[in-house]
């Protein structure tokens, strides 16, 4: 079998019933509408669409030039954002901390404060529920089978315990099969939306390895996390600078140590 033919044999039909207002269409040779059956590298979704019919059967209609990608909003002035993010409670909520501490919610210094704080969560958070497999949805089959590492990603994402922010850098590895390979920037698309939802940096890093390994089915895949936690920095034990790592290693480069190792020497250098 080629890998044309394996890669349509992975691909998905979806028939578009709702686009979701978190996400814009960009870059696609056929902008697709509500109604319209589209094929797709990776399974969607339901954050994206809400499937009318998926097969994972092999479709000839699939090729790489016609992929579609998907780019959510940042801007929070932006009508495209989650519709399920309930600001109205989510100023009140801020409104009533405020008030809780005994502060003068009417002065006005914090007079717009809850709603800003609303909008600023709502950016924050906009990767809650989003599978970010789904973020790699272009793949290209270049023949190569050798280790594809991206460093220094960074990323901010927000502490559940503490709905403060942990800040730091991704490393991520994998090595290719079959030739399939992704775009770089989709690896930092991967980064960036798990880390707009609550985490906990064990999870994150897990959920970035596992969605590499999902839409790529690679030979093995390797995240390393290193952040510093707010939470620690600015209150308990208030060790400003520390920093913590976190690893997930699957498939290939969780099995063969000599493999991780080598991995691991080129994220070092
Ligand atoms: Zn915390």
């Amino acid at each position: 079998m080629t890998n044309a033919q394996d890669l349509a044999k992975r691909a998905y039909t979806v028939q578009i019933i709702e686009i979701a207002p978190a996400f814009l269409l960009r870059s696609t040779d056929q902008r697709p509408a509500t109604g319209d059956f589209v094929t797709m590298a990776t399974k969607p979704s339901n954050s994206l669409f809400r499937e009318a019919k998926h097969s994972a059967t092999r479709n000839t209609r699939f090729e790489q030039n016609t992929c579609i990608s998907f780019e959510p909003s940042f801007d929070s002035q932006s009508t495209s954002l989650p519709k399920e993010c309930d600001m109205e409670k989510l100023s009140l909520a801020v409104k009533m901390m405020l008030e809780a501490v005994g502060e003068d919610v009417n002065r006005p210094g914090l007079l717009d404060t809850p709603s800003r704080v609303a909008r600023m969560y709502r950016e924050l958070l906009y990767g809650t529920g989003v599978d970010a497999a789904t973020e790699i949805t272009c793949l290209f089959e270049e023949g190569n089978e050798d280790p594809v590492i991206v460093k220094n990603i960074p990323f901010t994402t927000v502490c559940e315990h503490h709905l403060v922010p942990f800040i730091g850098k991704a490393d991520v590895a994998y090595i290719p099969k079959d030739g399939r390979i992704t775009g770089l920037s989709k690896l930092a698309r991967v980064v960036e939306v798990t880390a707009r939802r609550l985490q906990v940096q064990e999870r994150m890093t897990a959920q970035i390895a596992d969605a590499i390994m999902t839409a790529l089915e690679p030979q093995g895949a390797l995240v390393i996390l290193k952040a510093e936690h707010l939470c620690m920095s600015m209150r308990g034990v208030k060790k400003p600078g520390s920093l913590t790592t976190t690893m997930a290693a699957r498939g290939l480069l969780k099995e063969d140590r000599e493999a991780r190792r080598e991995i691991m020497d080129l994220i070092a250098h």
